[in-house]
């Protein structure tokens, strides 16, 4: 066991009192004091104060006034460096970053090292990357020149304004950077609204980008409670645009929120995603696929697979061999760098958990594993496989958001897809297979924002990720994100 000893630095910064970052400054605010719970132990671990209609006004007011004045005045140039000093700084604080990422949500030490720290800043160094790149364009009118003069038309590409960007507790360092990178990189300034159970790791982001030269007002983290929050920020008159990654209920009522004042959203909502293996596969294929697919981070990443159909001739040797590679999995603090199974990030995710797992029983569908936390402190549930009765279960259903695979056998190849499709969501799912020919045109098929063939759950900035049907609408990364924070303002000249 390498259990990771706690910084200096990191304690020293989960003692200080902490509020929000507003016009460059961090500001603890008046309001109520907030415990963070560390999920491995249920101890509180540091305080914050909630924000109020007075630290939502300051933020966005902070943030209109660097849209108008010190952001605009920059080039696209000099954005894109502080982006890449970002970057750098995050490299530099790592260790630090990933260890408070860990002690609020739980995760193991690694993923937040590799995941949440040097995946946000390749995606900062990526969209730092579309500087000086994000244009209109040149166009031909066709109005006739009775007099012999002449037309020409261009569009510029302008930035919204102030996004207001409201992150989940699941990553919240990476998908912060997601939306803060590709807003301010167009040229919009941020309010950022972390989860009440992560709320500390931007803040020291937010530091770091000032130290690295930031203009104050161009990035800002509001905490407190979203229900209260969430409407002050969406209704805010400098509020131009809305990017929201969470549930789908909250989805649901940001995107109202937000569609009655005709305010732009991205909406990144949750699913229920399938994995569809081929009975080409080999047994230890597919368990190694399901493993990657379905468990890592317990589960608790918006893209993980939750549906899993496997041909009925394989199914059972199958599950027995996922089941014995389930339990030598390393149940351990999320500190110790061997740990491979930690605990859920919230104690109310548990609950909701244990919830669905019990609801699945008395449905009548099987627990072949798991199914129940193990006795030690904190908020752990084992990984658990559940041979469901029907595609009708609760649980192929119903988003667990946790290490719950929901396994059905298939006979027929044709008959699945359409059961994969019969689902009011639509994030990701994929196709496991040798067979190239049946790959793509499964995967061409498939009702989701992301297809993975042979693989599950990693992104690439260079590639779109959103989702269709109830799982939101909008396109993060490649060149799709341009869309979603600027928009086109057309020009014609006669001479
Ligand atoms: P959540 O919807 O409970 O909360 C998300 C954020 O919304 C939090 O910051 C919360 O404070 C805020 N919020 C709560 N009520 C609000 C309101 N009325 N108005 C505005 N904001 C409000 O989600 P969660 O539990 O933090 O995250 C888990 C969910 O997120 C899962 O469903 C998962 O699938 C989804 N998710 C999706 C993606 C994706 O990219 N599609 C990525 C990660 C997580």
């Amino acid at each position: 066991m390498t259990q990771v000893k706690l910084l200096a630095v990191v304690d020293a910064f989960l003692q200080r009192e902490h509020g929000h970052f507003i016009n460059g400054l961090s500001q603890p605010g008046g309001g109520a004091l907030r415990p963070v719970v560390n999920p491995a132990t249920g101890q509180e671990i540091a305080r914050v104060h909630d924000g109020c209609a007075e630290d939502v006004s300051a933020a966005m007011a902070a943030a209109q006034q660097a849209f108008r004045g010190s952001w605009a005045e920059m080039t696209a140039l000099g954005r894109g460096k502080l982006l890449l000093k970002l970057a750098d700084a995050m490299e530099q604080h790592r260790e630090e970053l990933a260890q408070i990422e860990t002690l609020c949500s739980g995760k193991a030490i690694t993923l937040s090292r590799e995941l949440e720290v040097d995946q946000a800043v390749a995606f900062l160094r990526y969209f730092a990357g579309w500087a000086g790149k994000i244009c209109g364009e040149t166009t031909e009118i066709s109005l006739p020149p009775r007099g012999g003069e002449k037309y020409r038309g261009f569009t510029l590409r302008e930035p919204l304004g102030v996004v207001v960007g409201i992150i989940p507790w699941n990553f919240s360092i990476m998908i912060a950077i997601w939306k803060m990178a590709a807003a301010l990189v167009c040229g919009c300034t941020v309010v950022l609204k972390p989860s009440e159970f992560t709320p500390l790791t931007m803040l020291r982001v937010a530091q770091l980008a000032a130290d690295a030269g930031f203009p104050p007002g161009a990035i800002n983290v509001v905490n407190g409670n979203g229900g209260l929050l969430g409407p002050m920020l969406i209704e805010h008159p400098f509020c131009a645009k809305v990017t929201f990654t969470g549930s789908v209920p909250t989805g649901r009522s940001v995107g109202n929120a937000a569609s009655a004042l005709a305010i732009p959203v991205t909406l990144e909502l949750g699913g229920k995603n399938p994995a569809l293996f081929l009975a080409d596969m080999t047994v230890g294929e597919m368990v190694d696929g399901i493993i990657e697919a379905g468990y890592l981070n317990q589960g608790q990443i918006c893209a993980s697979a939750e549906r899993f159909y496997l041909p009925a001739e394989k199914m059972d040797e199958v599950l027995s061999g996922l089941i014995q590679r389930l339990a030598r999995l390393n149940v351990a603090s999320p500190l110790d760098e061997a740990c491979q199974v930690g605990p859920l990030a919230n104690k109310a995710h548990l609950e909701k958990i244990q919830k669905l797992v019990a609801r699945a029983k008395e449905d009548g569908d099987e627990i072949l594993y798991g199914g129940y936390s193990p006795e030690r402190p904190g908020y752990y549930f084992l990984p658990t496989v559940v041979k469901v009765r029907s595609e009708n279960s609760t649980l192929m259903r119903e988003e667990t958001f946790g290490p719950v695979g929901s396994f059905l056998a298939y006979h027929d190849e044709e008959k699945v897809l359409q059961q994969i499709n019969n689902s009011p969501f639509g994030l990701a799912a994929s196709v496991w297979t040798h067979n190239l020919n049946k790959a793509m045109r499964y995967s061409e098929r498939m009702q989701a924002g992301i297809v993975w063939i042979n693989m599950h759950s990693l992104l690439d900035p260079a590639l779109p990720f959103g989702g269709v049907k109830g799982s939101g609408n909008g396109r993060e990364f490649g060149s799709a994100f341009i869309n979603d924070y600027t928009r086109l303002k057309s020009v014609m000249m006669r001479y």
